[in-house]
């Protein structure tokens, strides 16, 4: 009989966070349904499963077949919900979404249904992207903050940080529901859905029915809820604006023998 070390290896740079996944690994193992889960996928991949902690992923987790490896993020969890099947919504938890990653560690997928998806997916989520990085705000309501907060880069933070919040996460909200539709009606991506998709929630809901949580809808594309877009993508995404909006400024200064101090410039 194999033991949790044998089937199971969590790692991650940060023990805070490897902790509490480790932990729900091991809630899981303590099942019968969930030890046979772990024992299938290492008969299905001659390996160990593999559990990457990393908190700077923006997705609370995923599995990725070629390295038989799940990926989560434990900070990244706050920004979803799940729908149950009567349309509650309810946060996601450790334990529920390792048990869904943890079945598709344990499905053989011999028609390739996962790649096809993630293709056509890649395709999707390149133009929702592109739709994102397309928003608008209305520039000149910001000018005269932007003058003030010139020389003071935690004041930049703040201006971008409102201009996330109002203007590019709405962006993201409605990139994120053409995704969902463009998913639905690809007949590719439907397919993965019931036959890849579908076994998984099962099978955590199979889980969490012995803690007494109740069940997610079976339709994937309706089952995850974004409650609010990542804290990560937020800062990275402030950061990059303030590091952008600091060096050009810079080079503006630079090019014109303009001080930083220099009072006199109006732009
Ligand atoms: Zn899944």
């Amino acid at each position: 009989m194999a033991d949790f070390d044998d089937l199971i290896y969590v790692f991650g740079d940060d023990p805070a966070l490897v902790a509490p996944v480790k932990k729900a690994m091991e809630e899981i193992y303590a099942l019968p349904e969930g030890k046979a889960i772990f024992e299938e996928a290492h008969r299905l991949h001659s390996k160990f499963l593999t559990v990457y902690v990393d908190g700077k992923q923006d997705y609370p987790s995923g599995y990725e077949d070629k390295t038989h490896a799940i990926r989560v993020n434990p900070l990244a969890f706050k920004g979803y919900a799940f729908r149950t099947e009567t349309g509650e919504k309810l946060p996601f938890c450790m334990v529920r979404a390792l048990a869904h990653e943890s079945e598709h560690a344990a499905h053989p997928d011999p028609l390739g249904l996962t790649e096809q998806y993630a293709k056509r997916l890649k395709t999707f989520q390149h133009e929702a992207a592109r739709q994102a990085r397309d928003f608008t705000y209305p520039k000149s309501s910001y000018t005269q903050q932007f003058i003030t907060a010139r020389s003071d880069p935690e004041r930049l933070k703040q201006i971008y940080q409102d201009i996330f919040d109002n203007h590019y996460a709405p962006a993201v909200f409605s990139s994120f529901e053409w995704l969902r539709n463009q998913v639905i009606q690809d007949p590719t991506c439907k397919r993965y859905l019931d036959e890849i998709e579908s076994p998984a929630i099962a099978f955590e809901n199979l889980i969490m029915s012995k803690q007494g949580q109740p069940g997610r809808i079976l339709d994937y594309a309706q089952a995850a809820v974004k409650k609010e877009v990542s804290p990560q993508l937020r800062s990275n995404w402030v950061a990059d604006y303030v590091a952008f909006h600091i060096k050009r400024r810079d080079a503006f200064y630079a090019a014109n023998g303009i001080k930083d101090d220099d009072s006199s410039i109006r732009w």
